[in-house]
């Protein structure tokens, strides 16, 4: 537990939270500000800065839970798909510091989340470099 962590004080039942969910190892509940109705934060119960900080076995273990997670949100919304998001850093707009998974249900592409993904035109030189460097680090 992290004195000044927000999320730790909501695993911990210090500050109250709309929970859909919870083992040992996590916890689910609706995010405060709600994006689309029925937004969830998957929750690891240990504390860690985000899932850059987490090693393969504690991330498989959140994984597995928002599959679990999602699948229920599905169900109970109705939501026409989803999208699932983890932010990493203020750079990628993380604003608290405990690792969490966003399960956003979505219900028309005109709903209150918006991504856009800029196109480019593939230089393959460069796609082959920067594989080889990702594969190696
Ligand atoms: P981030 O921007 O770090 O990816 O997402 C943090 C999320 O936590 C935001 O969507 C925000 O609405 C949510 N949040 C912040 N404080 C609380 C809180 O006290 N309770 C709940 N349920 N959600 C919170
Ligand atoms: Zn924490």
């Amino acid at each position: 537990m992290v004195d000044d962590c927000i999320f730790c004080k909501i695993i911990a039942g210090d500050i109250p939270s709309s929970k859909v969910y919870e083992d040992e190892e996590v916890l689910a509940f609706l995010d405060i500000s709600q994006v689309t109705p029925g937004h969830t934060l998957v929750v690891p119960k240990k504390h860690a800065r985000n899932l850059l900080e987490m090693d393969e076995t504690a991330t498989a273990q959140l994984f597995a839970r928002v599959s679990k997670v999602a699948k229920k949100v599905e169900a109970a919304t109705q939501a026409k798909g989803m999208n699932i998001i983890s932010n990493m850093e203020e750079v990628s707009g993380q604003t608290v510091f405990h690792t969490h998974v966003h399960i956003i249900p979505r219900y028309s592409d005109q709903d209150e989340l918006a991504i856009s993904f800029t196109e480019h035109e593939p230089n393959f030189e460069q796609l082959a470099v920067l594989a080889e460097t990702i594969k190696n680090s």
